[in-house]
């Protein structure tokens, strides 16, 4: 018999890890001690080393389910004489290296008991357990304890305290648990702040009645209405000021999913499974059984399961799909707290409210499949703050502060990053302040403190002066090479790459407007080997949602002056005298800075083929365009590659040639994908893509056909939420000093 130590890392806090160990002790018949330490579980224990073994397998068969190893390292130390197996107290913390569990969905076994008559917790829209629930939302601390989380404030009743205090219960320190009589409570009001009962047979009649409800969920609030009543749904586009960008659809369970939507094995699973994020699926029949006016013009709609025992409760009642959507002001972070939503006390009617806080805001996330690939748009709830583990040690502690649009931030220490959940686009004054909160959030839950800040080379870019006002060492790193950076360290790639960049814009070394970049990169450095041919941007930043003063300039460039004479759908979108000023314009490159971005020559060919002049929300013109492509036209158009520089010209001078939007589209879809296929055989190096383009299905689709072995994030975002782990790689070639 001797006594051994055993170090656990990885997610083994809040995951009813101990109380495993204690059972495993026990039917083992080994005494000892489990505690948290800050640096994971840590065991003493007695036993011969072949009962040890057998010990460690069964830790590894038997895992929890939100469980997760990173390592176990065994140490045999002086022999100490326990009697007893025991779970003892929290240590000290010093450095943190736990994970973090994320936010996941309501278990089985507690959906269970919600809807048991004989259950104490019958019809309780909090009930959890060690197996479920909230995590990294009520987090102000490390280590996991109910002290350092928003849970703090509920004293807990004997019944509840008694299963928190059972090494054998279910609740065995699930730090949100409460009940009917603890914890956290539900509060209804209407939109003048009036109290109301709230309980969730007259909250489902609210919704019945075609009212918007602001309902607070796990990181936010949403709105949420009638996903089947055209004037529910219309009213809150109105008051959201949000014209056509698709809503989300929360459904009842997997059934009603079945019934909008055409869903695959990898997408119910997705569906279905502990992190339950949106999963942009085809819609049945046109929208069949949801209105028209949840995604207008687009066949795609983003659906997903309850996610707690409030939305379970709610959803069953209804019995109909629900349109969920964030909680914010334009271009305002998620709300998160009750000063927050009654800004927005104009849209919704009635408030349904509780009183735990959220510490860390998350949004939902969303995923696609593509060719059996998780495609994630938006990494947030349910995902984060899992850590990314990278092929290389870092030398420094990083911080990374991403891009500005759809913002996250990162920190690596050793070989792993901790990447935030998305923030948003730093368009405002309380984006940039949620930003910088998410930064501090990071910082103090793992009790980091950078040595060395990354940013983008954008100088305008918040998160750039956000990082150039800190007094650290800084490095900035381009855009694109970021964006290539960041699926290598995902995938664990440490050989030199072809990088494929497409997005609608990211700062060049030359200043200009980037965003049709082949590159080859390893993590020392990159070379541009190809790109779009320049062309100018007419009205500057007015370009990029306006596609028709894109289309229009690179008319100028194809037919000059003859343009004005051309009758099409972009000459028409402007009136003649616009189109001769717009003409001078392009003629002295006033406003009009050059870019060489694939998402504007997107929007480009939305506007020459009528679908869209302007544009009422990001990505618009893409994702209509996917509902024209015709995969029986295999043809694609002519293009110039010489001296690096790929000549689009041709393409243009071809489909003002043609009507059928059909034709043209599809034909340019194959023109994209001959473009990376021509510039791939060039090299023969294995390709990655990377930049919101590619969250185009039948882009990234067509491209993943022609050639199978193109890498793409299946962990992290294409667009630039994946920016800061590429910034936070971009270190690792940087020696100690
Ligand atoms: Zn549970
Ligand atoms: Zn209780
Ligand atoms: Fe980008």
């Amino acid at each position: 018999m001797q006594t051994y130590k055993l170090t656990i890392k990885g997610t083994v806090q809040g995951v009813g890890f101990r109380p495993f160990i204690y059972t495993l002790a026990k039917r083992y018949n080994l005494n000892g001690t489990v505690s948290n330490g800050s640096n994971g579980v840590e065991i003493f224990i007695n036993s011969s080393k072949e009962i040890l073994e057998q010990f460690i397998e069964t830790i590894q068969n038997e895992l929890p389910s939100l469980a997760y190893i990173n390592s176990l390292d065994i140490e045999e130390i002086a022999f100490q004489n326990f009697q007893d197996f025991k779970i003892i107290e929290t240590k000290n913390r010093g450095d943190i290296t736990v994970n973090i569990p994320p936010d996941i969905s309501i278990c089985k076994e507690c959906e269970a008991e919600l809807f048991d008559p004989n259950n104490r917790r019958y019809l309780h829209p909090f009930i959890t357990c060690t197996n479920c629930g909230v995590r990294y939302s009520i987090i102000y601390d490390l280590p996991y304890d109910r002290v350092n989380t928003s849970m703090k404030k509920f004293q807990m009743c004997k019944a509840c305290e008694a299963e928190y205090n059972n090494p054998l219960n279910r609740r065995y320190h699930a730090q949100p648990i409460g009940c009917w009589d603890c914890g956290t409570q539900l509060s209804l009001q209407n939109s003048v702040g009036i109290a109301l009962v709230a309980i969730h047979n007259n909250i489902v009649q609210l919704i019945l009645d075609g009212n918007i409800l602001a309902i607070k969920g796990v990181g936010g609030y949403h709105l949420v209405c009638d996903a089947t009543n055209k004037d529910a749904v219309q009213k809150l586009r109105d008051r959201k000021q949000r014209p056509t960008k698709p809503f989300a659809v929360m459904v009842r369970d997997i059934e009603m999913a079945h019934e909008i939507a055409l869903i695959n094995a990898k997408e119910e699973q997705l569906l279905s499974s502990k992190e339950r994020p949106i999963v942009l699926l085809k819609s049945k029949d046109n929208h069949k059984g949801l209105s028209l006016q949840v995604a207008p013009n687009i066949s795609r709609i983003g659906v997903f399961l309850p996610y707690t025992p409030l939305h379970l409760l709610i959803l069953k009642k209804l019995n109909r799909p629900l349109v969920a959507t964030s909680a914010n002001i334009t271009d305002e972070p998620i709300c998160t707290d009750t000063k927050s939503i009654k800004k927005l006390s104009t849209i919704y009617d009635y408030l349904l409210d509780h009183n735990r806080d959220i510490v860390n805001g998350c949004d939902d996330s969303v995923v696609m499949v593509v060719k059996e690939q998780t495609i994630f748009i938006r990494r947030a709830r349910g995902y984060t703050p899992i850590s990314i583990k990278l092929p290389f040690k870092l030398d420094k502690k990083v911080l990374a502060v991403g891009a500005n649009q759809k913002s996250t931030v990162a920190i690596g220490f050793d070989d792993q990053v901790i990447l935030s959940p998305h923030i948003g686009d730093l368009d405002g004054i309380e984006s940039v302040e949620y930003f910088k909160e998410n930064i501090e959030n990071l910082k103090r839950i793992y009790r980091f403190e950078p040595e060395i800040v990354v940013h983008d080379r954008h100088p305008n870019y918040e998160s750039t002066k956000y990082a150039k006002s800190l007094n650290l060492p800084q490095k900035e790193i381009q855009h694109h090479y970021a964006h290539i950076l960041a699926v290598m360290a995902e995938k664990q790639i440490t050989q030199k790459v072809l990088g494929v960049a497409f997005d609608g814009t990211g700062y060049g070394d030359d200043g200009k407007l980037w965003g049709g970049e082949f590159i080859i990169c390893d993590y020392q450095g990159y070379k541009r080997v190809a790109h779009l041919k320049y062309f100018k941007l007419l009205g500057g930043a007015k370009a990029i949602k306006e596609p028709k003063r894109v289309a229009l300039s690179l008319l100028f460039d194809a037919f000059g002056e003859e343009a004005l004479k051309l009758a099409n759908p972009t000459t028409k979108a402007f009136r003649q005298k616009e189109l001769k000023t717009q003409y001078l314009m392009w003629q002295k490159g006033l406003n009009a800075p050059l870019s060489s971005s694939v998402g504007r020559l997107f929007d480009a060919v939305a506007s020459l083929t009528g679908i869209c002049q302007v544009m009422s929300f990001e990505g618009e013109s893409g994702m209509r365009m996917e509902e024209y492509y015709n995969d029986s036209i295999r043809e694609y158009y002519p293009f110039i590659i010489e001296k690096k520089e790929i000549n689009i010209l041709p393409i243009i001078r071809e489909i003002v040639k043609e009507d059928d939007r059909y034709i043209v589209i599809s034909k340019f879809f194959n023109t994209v994908v001959e473009i990376i296929y021509i510039i791939y055989k060039k090299y023969n190096l294995q390709m990655i893509l990377s930049g919101g383009v590619f969250q185009n299905r039948v882009l990234l689709q067509l491209i993943l056909d022609k050639i199978p072995t193109a890498t793409i994030s299946n962990k992290i975002p294409p667009n630039d939420g994946g920016i800061a782990l590429g910034q936070v790689v971009s270190t690792l070639f940087i020696k100690k000093d």
